[in-house]
């Protein structure tokens, strides 16, 4: 534990009451404490409004994105009111594995923090009790289920009682709601703050934003008089990109060297077989992976989570168990190999890059199987058939958007309730892909499926199909007899490739379905608009995709500076190499990930601006005060030798 704020407090003294009003009349306090403590120079977004809310004392519920900077809104209010005298922040978090490195972070710049869970030894629990008791703690990170304890409502009761309970932060507000995937029951419990401690603030947060989750929360956490702070869920700095699926590890392999040399990343996948291979071949191909899905032993996961956050530029290879809560701000890529569920999932996992705000790729490929396997699984699940509506239509936003030929950002935000124009950052907007009128050819392939089930009463998959269509004299060909069919040969102007593309929108559009074993072709009963030429298809111009051997499009991505900001070279870049060291020996030596020590984005800009004095360093952004008196000297010598 670092130097106390208040360390010259007796712990039975009662703290002043200055009411924050009073303060705040005398400037701009909170502004002055993201710089002093921070070292941030402005709010972002809604935060201002935020902190100026729950300082003086009111509730508030947040939605905001992830990477929107949600904790800074609980922070400050926690800082200021503490320092006003009113004590104690606790804050309600259900992510015990990610407490340490929250409250290191807070300890890093001075703020003096704690939690109390169950891997805490009794001795360490007792003194960290003690620091709450007496009103030194500004933050106190907690599991709902301590929270609503017999013992920690005592606590709470003789704080409340000496005016030492500032507030109360609720992170991840959303797992109240049985509708959100998260649902814990412990947090079912909370409304207990309000009915105890009415006069104590309370600040909901969290990430997931649908109407019927928000309902939730207001009336489980009983945060009816709450003003509620809604966000742009727009995520800027993410590239997104959705591409065909060819040979998806190769694809995977090129988008990783090409684009994200020494990249920390996440590698999302279906099936816990696939995430073990994956992960095996990026490593055989030199790119450090580590798998982690719910199959592997918990201290294996706990290891593999621990070096991702604490190990530069290595790629987590996962299911979809991993992610919620991670707050690692450098996570430059989340790809996805297979398809996820719906938007809402695909959305908060790519949410995951670029929290930093710096630049960041989501980049998804998907194929005719995915599409297939996707409605399979609805289909077969037990659920009931109304479940099984709203799956699909889920499922077909999801479609349309990797159909799209217009701005992906455009679409996702529309979809949640935001209208904006197009974005200039994904795929569709930096490379409009050309779009042709598929009618006619969408016409053929249909009426091909048609006729095999007319000529034998059989149905085939789609390698067959599009051989027959582009009259190719295949073994199976001869052996049914399928020269003889009048589509045979109608579609030789069209590359495979670009079947494979109307075949996958066909089936995305729902008007072919692939069944069995062998994903053998029906027509559904919307087939028939089509093939009667009512409906017009635009469909996008397959991408002729870059085949083996062929390099892609690097341009002087150098080993050795990987993962530095692109417009290092030099002497600069140097100097980020060698803070980046200091960096990773300070965070070793304090057992934090290295992003808690200084962002990348601080150290990109102290090697850039070069600073000789002190005075220069606090002017960079993510330097207050604790770091550049802990620091300052040390960077300093390391920047001028
Ligand atoms: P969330 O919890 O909403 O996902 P975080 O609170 O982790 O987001 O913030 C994301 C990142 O943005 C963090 O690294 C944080 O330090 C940074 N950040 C937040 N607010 C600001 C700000 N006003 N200025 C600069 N950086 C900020
Ligand atoms: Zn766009």
């Amino acid at each position: 534990m670092s130097a106390l704020p208040l360390a010259d407090f007796d712990s039975d003294a009662q703290l002043p009451h200055l009411p924050v009003e009073a303060r705040r009349s005398q400037g701009a306090p909170l502004t002055a404490i993201l710089q002093e403590v921070f070292g941030y120079t402005a709010f972002r977004g809604q935060q201002q409004a935020i902190v100026d809310h729950v300082s003086t004392g009111h509730d508030a519920l947040v939605l905001m994105p992830t990477g929107g900077g949600k904790s800074l809104c609980y922070q400050i209010p926690a800082i200021a009111r503490h320092r006003a005298g009113y004590g104690v922040t606790v804050v309600v978090s259900p992510l015990i594995a990610l407490m340490h490195d929250q409250v290191g972070a807070l300890e890093e710049v001075g703020v003096h923090a704690a939690f109390l869970n169950s891997t805490l030894s009794l001795e360490d629990t007792q003194r960290i009790e003690r620091e709450m008791m007496s009103g030194r703690l500004v933050l106190l990170y907690a599991a709902p289920e301590r929270v609503t304890n017999l013992r920690f409502q005592a606590q709470l009761a003789s704080l409340h009682e000496r005016g030492l309970l500032s507030l109360f932060a609720i992170d991840e507000a959303h797992c109240v709601s049985q509708w959100g995937h998260d649902f814990r029951e412990d947090y079912l419990q909370l409304s207990l703050l309000h009915e105890r401690f009415p006069d104590v603030p309370r600040l909901a947060l969290t990430a997931t934003a649908d109407d019927q989750t928000r309902a939730d929360m207001i009336e489980r956490l009983q945060l009816q008089d709450a003003r509620v702070f809604i966000s742009s869920f727009d995520r800027p700095n993410i590239r997104y990109a959705l591409v065909e699926k060819d040979e998806p590890r190769k694809q995977l392999l090129r988008f990783i060297r090409d684009e994200h040399d020494g990249d920390a990343g996440i590698v999302y996948c279906q099936s816990r077989k696939k995430v073990e291979e994956t992960a095996d071949w990026l490593n055989e191909q030199g790119i450090t992976a580590l798998p982690y899905h719910a199959g592997l032993d918990a201290s294996v996961r706990q290891k593999h989570q621990d070096r991702f956050l604490r190990e530069d530029g290595l790629v987590m290879v996962a299911t979809i168990a991993f992610g919620m809560g991670i707050d690692k701000p450098d996570v430059r890529f989340v790809a996805h190999l297979d398809l996820p569920k719906n938007i809402e999932a695909y959305y908060q996992e790519t949410g995951r890059a670029g929290r930093d705000g710096g630049q960041a790729d989501a980049w998804l490929t998907y194929g005719l199987a995915d599409v297939v396997n996707q409605r399979r699984m609805i289909d077969e699940s037990p659920a009931n058939d109304d479940f099984k509506r709203i799956q699909r239509g889920k499922l077909d936003a999801l479609l349309a958007l990797a159909e799209a030929h217009d701005c992906r950002r455009v679409r996702l935000l529309a979809y949640f309730g935001e209208a904006s124009q197009p974005c200039g950052n994904c795929d569709n907007c930096l490379t409009p892909p050309a779009t042709w009128d598929g009618t006619e050819a969408a016409r053929k392939m249909l009426s091909c499926i048609y006729r095999f089930w007319q000529h034998g009463r059989q149905r085939f998959g789609g390698g067959h199909l599009i051989d027959v269509l582009r009259g190719k004299q295949t073994d199976k060909v001869a052996q049914y007899g399928h020269q003889s069919l009048s589509t045979f040969g109608v579609g030789a102007a069209l590359s495979e490739n670009q079947w494979r593309a109307v075949l996958r929108q066909l089936v995305a559009l729902g008007h072919v379905v692939a069944e069995g074993e062998y994903n053998t072709l029906s027509l559904t009963d919307s087939a028939r608009a089509v093939l009667k030429g009512e409906v017009q298809l635009t469909l996008r111009e397959a991408v002729e995709l870059p085949r083996r051997g062929r390099a892609g499009k690097a341009e002087g991505s150098g080993g050795a500076s990987a993962a530095a900001p692109a417009d290092l070279n030099g002497a600069a870049l140097a100097r980020f190499t060698e803070l980046k060291a200091w960096r990773a020996g300070v965070a070793k030596a304090h057992n934090l990930p290295a992003y808690v020590v200084f962002h990348d984005a601080t150290l990109a800009d102290m090697a850039r601006i070069a600073p000789q004095t002190l005075g220069e360093l606090a002017g960079i952004s993510g330097v207050g005060a604790k770091k550049l008196q802990a620091y300052g000297n040390q960077i300093l010598a390391l920047l001028n030798p």
